[in-house]
């Protein structure tokens, strides 16, 4: 491309978001694109902090459906000198503000009337799902009037979390992005930032990479800092004049999200394409591919196509790539590599190494969507793809100005 220098495995650099979904220690103020007058007189920042600590002190007796609890242990007696209970815990599967939507294997450890019950909360989108149910999760999330039922708040002991960081094991040659401050605080104020200024562009411009128009939640989503169901709840209850955004958010926070939850948890074979995908991809497997590159190629953003690179950027800098670019992004490595299975096990590689909101089954359907047709249906045939859904440059920039992001993305410093 003619702008990529140094190698972007290196490391220890911290990853500064030039689109700066939120500054440094970001308050929901910080994180605004475009101030409005009348929201900024309405309510200051930190105005969804203070709510949630208000409905936590509150001692409202929380409505609760019971038909939601189901004991996950025979165990229903705690053994003498039991000291704690292991929670595991990934993503949704949290204690705080969650209904554990598709959880399946977390233990909730809860006090009630000074019992001691092991017990998970009812699943809200608890199905089976194989080939393309996209419909089927869409119609049980609209149906399912659980899912937005207010959660129980708790409250928890402090961490040493200085202590915690310096023992993992970890790879640490990945640096730390400085836009996103871990944490729920973090998270809500990134939550607040969206409802008050990026959610009413989310149903226009979620497709552009040029505006800052998503939640950008995910990573907070991901590591279970912030619950799917809490961010919906709010958005739901906040977004109100928001319009047509607020169910276009919710079909990919709930729907989309908890469709690949599903399909990764129930479904054997969730790593193998359908039989048509297997079948096209294998026609065209000897097809001749005009530009090859290896993982380190890829890696380092180093290939002759300039949207490619700065999206690959994006990644490595930020930590986070914009979604619609994460499409392109896998496709072209399907285009450029010499097979589906190695395409594939780079996408993989690059999405979990350098996204903050990798290794998760968002990304792993993700990429199969992109590359082996999951959830997708044939189209017209064309080299290397076969039937599998194409996407070029040109197409991308008649969606947007993908000059603007070439330059803004051009990787400088690495
Ligand atoms: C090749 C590829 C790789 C991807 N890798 C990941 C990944 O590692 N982790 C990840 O969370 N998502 C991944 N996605 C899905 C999607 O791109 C991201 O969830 C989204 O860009 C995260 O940014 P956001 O929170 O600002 O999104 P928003 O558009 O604001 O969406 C809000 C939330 O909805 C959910 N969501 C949005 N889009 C999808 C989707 N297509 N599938 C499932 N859930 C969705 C996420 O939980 C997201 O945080 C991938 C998609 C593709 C095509």
């Amino acid at each position: 491309s003619g702008c990529v220098r140094g190698n972007t495995t290196r490391a220890n650099v911290k990853r500064k978001a030039t689109s700066a979904p939120a500054g440094k220690k970001p308050t929901a103020k910080q994180q605004k694109l475009v101030p409005l007058k009348e929201e900024k007189k309405e309510r200051a920042g930190g105005w969804l902090q203070e709510k949630l600590k208000q409905r936590r002190t509150e001692k409202k007796e929380m409505k609760f459906n019971k038909k939601r609890l189901r004991f996950v242990s025979d165990t229903e007696k705690i053994k003498q000198g039991s000291e704690g209970v292991l929670y595991w815990m990934s993503r949704d599967h949290r204690v705080q503000g969650e209904h554990t939507p598709s959880s399946k294997t977390i233990r909730h450890l809860v006090c009630l009337n000074s019992f001691l019950v092991l017990l998970k909360l009812q699943d809200v989108i608890d199905m089976p799902i194989s080939g393309s149910s996209l419909l089927n999760v869409r119609l049980k999330a609209q149906n399912f009037p659980h899912f937005f039922l207010s959660s129980p708040f708790f409250t928890s002991q402090p961490v040493d979390w200085d202590k915690t960081l310096v023992s993992l094991q970890v790879d640490r040659t990945v640096g730390e992005p400085e836009w996103a401050t871990p944490g729920t605080k973090g998270g809500i104020a990134m939550l607040e930032s969206f409802i008050d200024v990026r959610l009413k562009l989310f149903d226009t411009k979620r497709n552009d990479p040029n505006a800052d128009a998503l939640s950008h939640l995910s990573p907070w989503i991901r590591f279970g800092h912030l619950s799917a169901q809490r961010v919906a709840l709010q958005v739901q209850h906040s977004g109100k004049k928001a319009g047509q955004s607020v169910s276009s958010f919710i079909e990919e926070l709930v729907v989309r999200r908890e469709l690949t939850d599903n399909f990764c948890f129930y479904n054997k074979k969730y790593d193998s394409a359908s039989e048509w995908a297997q079948k096209t991809l294998e026609v065209h497997a000897e097809d001749n591919r005009p530009y090859l590159y290896t993982r380190q190629q890829l890696e380092e953003a180093k290939t002759h196509d300039k949207l490619w690179n700065a999206a690959q950027y994006q990644m490595v800098s930020e930590g986070k790539m914009h979604g619609f670019l994460r499409m392109y992004w896998a496709k072209k490595i399907l285009e450029w590599t010499s097979s589906p299975k190695e395409a594939l096990s780079i996408a993989l590689y690059l999405n979990d190494r350098y996204e903050l909101d990798g290794q998760d089954p968002n990304g792993f359907v993700g990429c199969m969507w992109s590359i082996c047709g999951i959830h997708d249906q044939g189209w017209r045939e064309r080299a290397v793809f076969g039937k599998i859904r194409y996407m070029n440059y040109k197409g991308c920039t008649r969606k947007f100005d993908v000059a603007q992001f070439e330059r803004k993305y051009c990787p400088k410093k690495l």
